[in-house]
């Protein structure tokens, strides 16, 4: 990472910019309110940092370990003035700031009668930002895979319905874009494009995903250790995008005989992803457990360990659902959780912060 002078020039700026390019990598600008950052996207041994170091502007060069740069706590905190370079505001949400952000919906979109009832309950119960998958990844090939798999038109259509939910209601909209054809069409309507997590480890994908520029959700994979995680959101930062959500929801469950869960819900990786980057974590109970009668539970234990906010599937009639009917709870369930899950975050919140206190 290279660390301009808090005056550094255009010019200047350019010039690193420049020497980087000539050695065929890419160079990541950041400008923060104080001074601009400067990350090196490729091979850094090409690269001469005695002579960047020596370049006009350049106050400071520093090399980041990890296999994640861009991402890292380091690179956000280099960011001087941005005090919290990992919040992310989308319309008039913001996550990863003060407050928990709750994603509502339901799993699959499948009229534009049911996602209206589910959207406006969803708002009622205190939800921010509105989910429903109009494409739908699934393990067979016989299942059915979406609204979107219903042809161009319908997928259309149904983005439509949320868009126009989203904008009744001014909540921000979420929807999975399953691959490059998918994601033209999604980032047409969405405010935050979903990469689910059978994607995780598709970095075409995730270039492409962070070129459009627009916020990413995304999924950690149910195998994919932390490392990993980061390292493939590094792919949509070295787009200039870092409007990253990361997502835990649930790792394959290990051990012989009934796990009684869907996933193991690893929330140890909550605040071991936040110690290493500045990105917002949230995490997705319903997929994590798929279980409708341990979404309060698990939803307050990510919340007093820290995670920025919550991803639950939510359906009028969950018995009804198409997809994945076991983990969606009711709009009144989510009320429930929402409220609670508020309470959490100031009770603990103030509890760690005079914890600290009394520490120092
Ligand atoms: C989803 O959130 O709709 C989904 C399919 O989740 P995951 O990618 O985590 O399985
Ligand atoms: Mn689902």
């Amino acid at each position: 990472m290279i660390i301009m002078n808090s005056g550094a020039k255009t010019e200047e700026v350019n010039r690193v910019v420049e020497e980087i390019k000539k050695k065929g990598l890419r160079a990541d600008v950041s400008r923060g309110e104080f001074r601009t950052i400067i990350g090196i996207v490729g091979d850094e041994t090409k690269v001469d940092f005695d002579r960047l170091a020596a370049l006009p502007g350049v106050k400071d060069v520093r090399p980041v370990e990890a296999p994640y740069k861009l991402i890292s706590r380091e690179y956000g905190e280099a960011l001087a003035g941005r005090e919290h370079p990992g919040e992310i505001k989308i319309k008039n949400v913001v996550i990863g700031g003060q407050e928990p952000v709750f994603i509502a919906g339901p799993c699959s979109i499948e009229s534009k009668q049911q996602f209206d009832k589910i959207a406006e309950a969803v708002k009622k119960a205190g939800a921010h930002i509105l989910r429903g998958g109009v494409f739908k990844p699934r393990s067979s090939v016989h299942s059915w895979q979406g609204i979107g798999s219903e042809g161009e038109e319908m997928a259309e259509e149904a983005l439509s319905w949320m868009r126009e939910a989203g904008d009744r209601l001014e909540m921000p909209i979420v929807t999975e874009a399953i691959g490059h054809e998918s994601l033209k069409i999604v980032a047409k309507y969405a405010d935050i494009i979903q990469i689910g997590s059978r994607n995780m480890y598709n970095q075409d994908l995730l270039q492409a995903a962070g070129r459009t520029g627009l916020p990413v959700l995304f999924k950690r994979h149910f195998g994919a250790g932390i490392e990993e995680f980061l390292s493939f959101s590094e792919y949509i930062a070295s787009e200039g995008n870092s409007k990253i959500i990361l997502v835990e929801r649930g790792m394959l469950p290990v051990g012989k005989g009934k796990n009684y869960t869907r996933y193991s819900l690893d929330l140890a990786a909550v605040p071991a992803i936040q110690k290493e980057t500045f990105l917002p974590v949230l995490v997705d109970p319903s997929h994590g457990t798929g279980r409708r009668d341990l979404i309060l539970d698990m939803s307050c234990a990510a919340i007093a360990c820290g995670a920025e906010g919550l991803m639950i599937e939510c359906h009028s009639n969950p018995e009804e659902a198409i997809v994945d009917t076991a983990q969606q709870i009711t709009p009144d369930e989510l009320k429930q959780v929402i409220e609670t899950c508020n309470k959490i975050h100031k009770l603990v919140g103030e509890s760690k912060k005079r914890a600290k206190e009394a520490a120092i």
